[in-house]
């Protein structure tokens, strides 16, 4: 009972207070969804597209593990999309949240977003990879590192491009300060990963700047 008397006990966010579920407006004592809309989330396959790209190159992916739990499907499509071009950020930590829940912590030792370009920045105003990456480090109790790795070079936005047109636009396109990531575990976090040539090129970038390895977390697989 004596923790039940503690000041700051009322505070403990999502507990006392009445919330609603994004997806279905109803009240949940949940964080963000309540318990009927999670269990509806489309779970990835775990053996998804980006594994069967990835044999179809012969290549080992440049990551140890990839946490990417959900599909790009209805309800999780909405979300990004409400958090990329509405600025709907608390729904950005919804699944920061979300995710976080599914990444071992011990694994890592420093979370980095994945890196827009400065012009993109300036225009959105906010990654929205980083906004996802925010609470997955919180959670997990991490430091994060969005200065870590910065893109360089313009890339065209992906979904104009073919799939091996989205491999050279996104080769080369990051910079990482070796200083922040050598002899680290580095859990990169992006929001979507479509055929994960970005995520890929960036885990390459990390490893080459003396990461002991890397792991990739996004919310979902297109
Ligand atoms: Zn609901």
């Amino acid at each position: 009972m004596r923790s039940a008397n503690h000041p700051h006990r009322r505070f403990a966010p999502g507990r006392l207070w009445p919330r609603e579920c994004l997806l279905c407006q109803q009240t949940t004592g949940e964080a963000f969804f309540c318990p009927a809309c999670r269990r509806e989330l489309p779970r990835a396959d775990p053996d998804g597209p980006c594994a069967g790209e990835q044999r179809a190159r012969r290549q080992a992916p440049p990551w140890r593990q990839a946490w990417i739990p959900w599909r790009y499907a209805w309800p999780i499509d909405r979300l990004v999309i409400g958090i990329k071009f509405a600025r709907r950020l608390a729904w950005a930590r919804a699944l920061g949240e979300l995710l976080a829940e599914e990444i071992p912590a011990a694994d890592s030792d420093l979370v980095v977003p994945v890196p827009l370009h400065p012009a993109r920045l300036a225009v959105r105003g906010f990654n929205q990879a980083q906004e996802i990456a925010l609470p997955v480090a919180r959670r997990l109790a991490l430091p994060l590192s969005p200065e870590a790795a910065r893109r360089w070079r313009a890339t065209r936005p992906q979904s104009t491009l073919s799939a091996a047109e989205r491999q050279l636009n996104a080769a080369g396109a990051f910079r990482v300060n070796r200083a922040a990531i050598e002899g680290r575990r580095v859990l990169l976090v992006d929001d979507v990963v479509t055929t994960g040539a970005t995520a890929a090129s960036l885990a390459s970038a990390v490893s080459a700047a003396g990461a002991v390895e890397v792991t990739l977390a996004a919310v979902a697989r297109a």
